[in-house]
């Protein structure tokens, strides 16, 4: 049930952390091919080079996933290689430190909400489009959205330090949930599932820059996670293991969150 024997998925945030680890996850699980989309060629090279499997089975796409015509062209690339598109994980995010909300800079959350909502918008758009319009209509297909312990309504045990100082990023997840909720009634009548993964601290690059901060070290868990925990849960949605999971926000975060 966990197999994605003959599918084809795309990976946006491919080159590190989450999106890296679910690309494996992805070809492990049999995939036909996997597209990375990331920034930087380069490190989609060393990122495609890490996953050891047949060139064949790997696209990399570099692209800003804010990019309207980008988002159209990666799922375009995708389809034209292997005739179809079965998966599409929207991952790509950002999480600068932006400050209280009174002191914020308007471009820094501008710059966060073009990423992390934008980037999310155009990657499910594109990819309903292409979904819908190949011969299955859509059928069997699966979209994962990444959103964050801080996209969820509660964070840690009855204290909420984890929302103060990071309105851009927890706004930004908090609307991946909300597009993932109307996306998933809209097409869900199609066969096409759209679901969420909610991950708590996970060991990526990201997480280098609040690893001592005060909402991480507050967690009433034992570690961080590790990106193939999130992974495996990317894994089930997107497979036939989670054939009955739609307009869902599956929350990893190794007990953290009350929600
Ligand atoms: P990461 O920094 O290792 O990976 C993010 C990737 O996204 C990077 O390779 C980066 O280059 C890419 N990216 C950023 N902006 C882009 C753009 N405009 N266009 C294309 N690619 C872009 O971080 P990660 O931890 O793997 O994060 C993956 C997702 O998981 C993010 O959406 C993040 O918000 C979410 N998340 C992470 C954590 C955590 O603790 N690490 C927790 C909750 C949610």
């Amino acid at each position: 049930a966990f197999s994605l024997e003959g599918k084809v998925a795309i990976v946006t945030g491919g080159a590190s952390g989450i999106g890296l680890a679910t690309a494996k996850a992805f070809l492990e699980a049999g995939a036909l091919g996997v597209t990375l989309v990331d920034l930087k060629e380069d490190s989609l090279s060393s990122a495609a080079a890490s996953l050891s499997v047949e060139s064949s089975r790997i696209l990399t796409v570099a692209a800003d996933v804010s990019d309207e015509q980008a988002a159209a062209s990666y799922v375009r690339q995708t389809v034209d290689k292997w005739g179809r598109l079965d998966v599409s994980v929207q991952c790509a995010g950002i999480s600068p430190v932006t400050g209280p909300v009174v002191e914020m800079d308007v471009a820094a959350f501008d710059t966060v909400i073009r990423v992390n909502l934008r980037g999310v918008f155009l990657g499910l758009q594109q990819s309903l489009k292409a979904m819908l319009a190949s011969p299955r209509q859509g059928q069997g297909c699966s979209v994962v959205l990444i959103s964050s312990q801080l996209g969820l309504d509660a964070i840690d045990h009855g204290d909420r330090t984890g929302f103060a100082g990071s309105a851009a990023y927890c706004a930004s997840k908090f609307g991946v949930r909300g597009l993932m909720a109307s996306a998933a009634q809209e097409v869900g009548p199609k066969g096409i599932r759209v679901n969420a993964v909610a991950p708590g601290p996970i060991e990526t690059p990201m997480l280098e820059g609040f690893r001592d901060s005060d909402h991480v070290k507050k967690g009433n868990i034992p570690r961080a996670g590790y990106a193939d925990e999130i992974a495996n849960a990317v894994l089930f949605l997107a497979s036939d293991a989670g054939s009955y999971c739609s307009g869902t926000t599956l929350k990893v975060d190794g007990g953290w969150s009350k929600w």
